[in-house]
């Protein structure tokens, strides 16, 4: 899976370096002082992840846990990232990480216990009813999660959060790590979805509807609280008869009280995302849509339009017998 294996000298003997790498027996290790020096500092196409991929083993530095942005998550709460790893084996075709970095290695950071302690600084801090931490800005956070084995460290954290929830957010199936653990209410499992026809074009290499729907249910009868993200939603002529069959098989799968939450997302981009979505998908048929470019940089729908689909799809979701107060439209007014 990887050509090379990099890790800063500094954590050469830390027991997740051993763990991951007695994985890969056969890959070529390389000893570095940061991370910082080498990912990144030749610009790699973002496809060259097809034939050589490194993994990067390392510590984060700097800020570990970043409020954010306006609308990420559920409104009136207070919201949370932390970065624990770049990158990601899968190709979505509108994924944001195509202009974000000069590279598409991956990249794991392992100083799980500073991110736990800045999450428990904020924790103490925070005067709010509830407080999210998202885990997979950067990555997805389940994909991995079997190499990087950092789950036990967070589900036993956040036992003494109860104000807190952390969400960890995918579209893999990779559920052992998580049928290992004790569901916890405050650990919410999400998964991005979107039509079966959709996932075959567009989310490259990531596993299909069924599989993902068969991974919801395992999970919710483990006992897990699920999050859907039907985001990024891409316009086709039927897009209302196919999230109305989406949405049928998700509440088909997933009991009414394990849902925590579905979110509503419209395809969007950077115009330097978007560039690169040209750039390495240039057969897509994202470009058959009508994007504008927005003042604030982005490229996307009208806003007539990403109106009337959220609009739509919430009608579709209440329709579907999900509660209105669990549906929230994402990165919108
Ligand atoms: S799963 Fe998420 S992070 Fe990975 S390629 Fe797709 S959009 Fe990007």
């Amino acid at each position: 899976m990887f050509s090379r294996i990099l890790i800063e000298r500094n954590i050469e003997n830390h027991p997740r370096v051993n763990f991951i790498t007695e994985k890969f027996p056969k890959v070529p290790i390389k000893m570095i002082d940061k991370v910082d020096d080498v990912f990144g500092r030749v610009k790699k196409p973002y496809l060259q992840k097809r034939e050589d991929l490194q993994l990067f083993l390392g510590e984060k530095k700097g800020q570990l846990v970043k409020e954010a942005p306006n609308a990420y998550g559920t409104k009136g709460e207070s919201h949370f990232y932390f970065i624990h790893a770049y990158n990601c084996i899968y190709e979505c075709e509108y994924c944001y990480l195509q202009g974000y970095f000069n590279s598409p290695d991956l990249v794991f950071f392992l100083n799980h216990e500073e991110i736990g302690e800045k999450i428990v600084e904020l924790y103490k801090e925070s005067k709010e009813e509830l407080i999210w931490f998202h885990a997979g800005e950067f990555s997805d956070s389940l994909a991995m999660s079997h190499l990087t084995g950092e789950l036990p460290y967070y589900f036993d954290l956040f036992k003494d959060l109860p104000k807190a929830k952390l969400e960890l957010r995918t579209k893999s199936v990779n559920i052992k790590p998580l049928l290992e653990l004790e569901p916890r209410d405050n650990i919410v499992v999400t998964f991005s979805l979107s039509p079966a026809h959709r996932i075959k074009r567009t989310d490259l290499k990531t596993p299909s509807l069924k599989h993902r729907l068969q991974a919801i249910k395992t999970l919710a009868l483990h006992g897990y609280k699920i999050g859907i993200h039907l985001d990024p939603v891409i316009f086709e002529d039927d897009f209302t008869s196919a999230y109305q069959s989406l949405l049928s098989q998700i509440t088909e799968v997933l009991p009414s009280e394990q849902l925590d939450y579905l979110s509503l997302g419209v395809v969007r981009f950077t115009k330097e995302v978007y560039h690169q979505v040209k750039k390495n998908y240039p057969d897509s048929d994202l470009h058959a849509s009508e994007f504008q470019k927005t003042p604030e940089g982005l490229v996307r729908y009208p806003k007539p339009l990403r109106m009337a689909m959220l609009h739509r799809l919430e009608s579709l979701c209440i329709e579907e017998g999900i509660q209105k107060e669990k549906v929230y439209l994402c990165m919108e007014d």
